[in-house]
């Protein structure tokens, strides 16, 4: 399969590892948004998050906490982390194998929160929510 994280879980492209365990890498982003920002990946290849199984994305979220805290106990001056994926490409995924992004936080780095990345604030009619919370849950 022609997919660079797979290439990288092969050996075949370098990367620079921060945390390995028998199903997750963790290595810093070629590109990155922050110092120390890191990627976070399973070595079985899925697309996307949802494509994932409850068990792979679980083993996955403990890499992930596990990085954290790596990265929270070891960069200087980091005072907070946001973590998120991009899942899809309307949601900005271009890279398709999972992916979760850890970004360090240094206070007055200018960035947003997870709010910014979608702005538009929408009803919050409770009549309006129990009709999606019914959806969701029928
Ligand atoms: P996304 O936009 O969520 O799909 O993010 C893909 C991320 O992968 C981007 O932040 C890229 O900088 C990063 N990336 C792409 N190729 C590499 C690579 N060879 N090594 C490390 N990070 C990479
Ligand atoms: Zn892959």
């Amino acid at each position: 399969m022609d997919c660079i994280f797979c290439k990288i879980i092969a050996g075949e492209i370098p990367c620079f590892k921060v945390y390995e365990d028998e199903k997750t890498l963790a290595f810093l982003d070629v590109a990155p948004c922050a110092d120390g920002h890191t990627m976070v990946i399973p070595k079985k290849h899925a697309d996307a998050f949802v494509e994932m199984t409850p068990e792979e994305s679980g083993a996955l979220f403990e890499a992930v906490n596990k990085v954290s805290n790596q990265i929270m106990n070891k960069m200087e001056s980091i005072t907070g982390l946001t973590i998120g994926m991009n899942t899809y490409p309307s949601a900005g995924q271009t890279v398709m194998h999972t992916h979760v992004h850890i970004f360090p936080r240094y206070e007055g780095d200018g960035g947003g929160t997870t709010h910014s990345i979608v702005d538009s604030a929408k009803s919050a009619d409770p009549e309006y929510l129990k009709k999606i919370c019914e959806l969701l849950t029928e």
